[in-house]
């Protein structure tokens, strides 16, 4: 492709330095972790973000330069600051760029900025797990098997209070009989948000080649659709007009 995809892989990175067992599995944090796996595709230009980082990780120069910002976070969403949110809402409407939050990032300030939702959900231990790929025509699910088996992920079971998801790509099935919209497409403004519940800092799910490729894939569907050049008549201003009025009308 002509332009690199510019990712920007935001992680709390807190649990990674606190939790013994987090650590092992994830000794330079979870956002390495995803930026190691996805190391050999061409079209990814990667940076690292982490909540104690100076600007939250997310100074202007880096988020204003993110096509597709992912978003791993659990015990501190309550640190990240209000005014960063409303700026990645902003950059999502109106500026086309990609919002993956994963795992307990359901919870995160953006995910309920952006959605318009509490995000709460029914939760339980870790158990086997089934992701079923329900959607295999989506670009998404490209690659990706009829369904992974995570031997061990937290329980994240209905009901998932979010709005009807446009797109719903996978479902999972729990050991212990609960189901859960797992990976869920939607569109805000010029923005595609994907959520993908796979992840829980004690697991080992980012290290599974099925939930790699569909993180990949996830990457590439959320990448800002290119636009056209807008005509001079007397529409021509649709696209300032979405950006005047964010990001306080939103
Ligand atoms: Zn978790």
């Amino acid at each position: 492709m002509a332009n690199k995809i510019n990712v920007t892989i935001w992680n709390e990175f807190t649990h990674e330095k606190s939790n013994a067992a987090a650590k092992a599995i994830y000794p330079k944090g979870i956002h390495a972790c995803i930026r190691d796996f996805l190391a050999d595709d061409p079209d990814l230009n990667i940076t690292l973000a982490a909540l104690d980082d100076p600007d939250q990780g997310l100074p202007d120069e880096v988020l204003n330069n993110t096509d597709v910002l992912l978003w791993w976070g659990h015990m501190r969403h309550g640190d990240v600051d209000d005014s960063l949110v409303a700026r990645i809402r902003q950059r999502v409407y109106a500026r086309g760029m990609g919002f993956m939050p994963l795992h307990s990032a359901h919870h995160s300030k953006p995910f309920r900025s952006i959605l318009g939702t509490n995000g709460d959900h029914s939760w339980g231990d870790c158990q086997k797990t089934i992701v079923w790929n329900i959607f295999p025509s989506h670009p998404i699910a490209a690659g990706v098997p009829d369904y992974i088996i995570l031997e061990d992920e937290e329980m994240y079971g209905e009901p998932f209070f979010i709005p009807p998801p446009d797109e719903l790509v996978f479902v999972n099935w729990y050991e212990f009989g609960n189901i859960y919209r797992s990976g869920c497409c939607w569109h805000r403004g010029l923005g595609k948000i994907f959520f993908f519940q796979p992840g829980h800092e004690t697991c080992r799910a980012f290290h599974n080649p099925g939930v790699q490729r569909v993180i990949r894939n996830g990457i590439h569907w959320c990448a800002p659709t290119e636009l056209g050049t807008p005509v001079p008549a007397s529409c021509r201003h649709i696209r300032e007009h979405i950006s005047e009025i964010a990001p306080d009308k939103y």
